[in-house]
């Protein structure tokens, strides 16, 4: 029998997570279907429960609708209470667990895809939004020398400062603090690059040999690559590996089986990626 998956967003329609399943399906000999399914804003909830009802066996979930699985799962994984978001649902008799896949995916992005250490390392997070704080437990637990968040409004990276409470290697900062300070990776978890912008970054924040990487991927470099590029940054990456890595580790929460994912990615690079979860 066929197990049903998909992926609720708004918009959804530009979804990579169709084409990533289906190849990871097929490279499993798993039998499934994967949709993309748009929700209603207001109705998030709805189509969850319809689709679960229906036989549904999972669901990722992508913007604007992350917070809202995190409320309606009524089991959570200890990395989505971390988290405080969901982008992967599991359905199981009456129950709808919430796990979040996300921190894992850059993770293992970050170290098995590119070869980046954390453990020991200077690292600085831009942004305090929920990608911000999606991946800030998986990276703490790395142990890295010191973990900068960077925010336009500081009191959002104080606020996650206080509630991660790690020690003295985690700190908040302005933009305007960061002069002086290098880091051996910088990653950007702003949205600054969806409308083609640039976090005011200070020209010295990479350090020789250092890694920038941008949680958002598309055809084109975003302008923080772009800036990392000419400011002193060795080693440049954009978010695809994420979405990939969130999208296996999804699969192996619901499947019991962890997909290889670098002929998915090379496919993906290779049929251009523009667009998002
Ligand atoms: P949120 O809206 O929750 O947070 C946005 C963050 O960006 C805030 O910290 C905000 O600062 C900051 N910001 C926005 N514009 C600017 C700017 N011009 N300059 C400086 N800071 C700015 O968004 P999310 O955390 O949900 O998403 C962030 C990004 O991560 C998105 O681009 C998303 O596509 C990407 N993402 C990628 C994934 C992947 O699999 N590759 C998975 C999840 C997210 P302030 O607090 O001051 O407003």
């Amino acid at each position: 029998m066929t197990d049903h998956y998909c992926v609720f967003g708004n918009p959804v329609a530009h979804s990579k997570s169709p084409r990533i399943h289906a190849e990871f399906a097929a490279q499993c000999g798993h039998d499934l279907q994967y949709a993309a399914i748009l929700a209603a804003r207001d109705s998030f909830a709805d189509s969850v429960h319809r689709f679960a009802a229906a036989g549904g066996r999972g669901a990722n979930v992508t913007v604007p609708f992350k917070e809202e699985a995190y409320a309606l799962a009524n089991r959570r994984t200890a990395r989505a209470e971390r988290a405080r978001a969901v982008n992967t649902l599991s359905f199981a008799d009456d129950m709808v667990i919430g796990d979040n896949t996300d921190g894992a995916g850059l993770l293992r992005d970050l170290t098995s895809n590119l070869g980046q250490p954390i453990a020991g390392q200077r690292l600085l997070l831009l942004g305090a939004g929920g990608a911000a704080r999606g991946v800030l437990g998986p990276l703490l637990e790395q142990k890295p020398a010191v973990l900068v968040i960077a925010n336009r409004t500081v009191d959002r990276a104080r606020d996650l400062v206080r509630e991660f409470a790690a020690g003295d290697e985690l700190r908040a900062s302005t933009y305007a603090e960061l002069s002086g300070q290098s880091f051996a990776l910088v990653i950007n978890a702003t949205s600054a690059s969806l409308r083609g912008d640039l976090p005011p970054l200070p020209a010295g924040v990479f350090a020789a040999g250092s890694l920038a990487y941008d949680m958002m991927y598309g055809e084109q470099a975003t302008p923080f690559l772009r800036f990392a590029g000419s400011h002193g940054a060795a080693r440049l990456a954009d978010g695809l590996g994420m979405l990939v890595e969130q999208a296996a580790e999804a699969f192996l929460v619901w499947r019991g089986v962890r997909p290889q994912t670098a002929a998915v990615l090379a496919l993906l690079r290779q049929s251009g990626n523009a667009g998002g979860r």
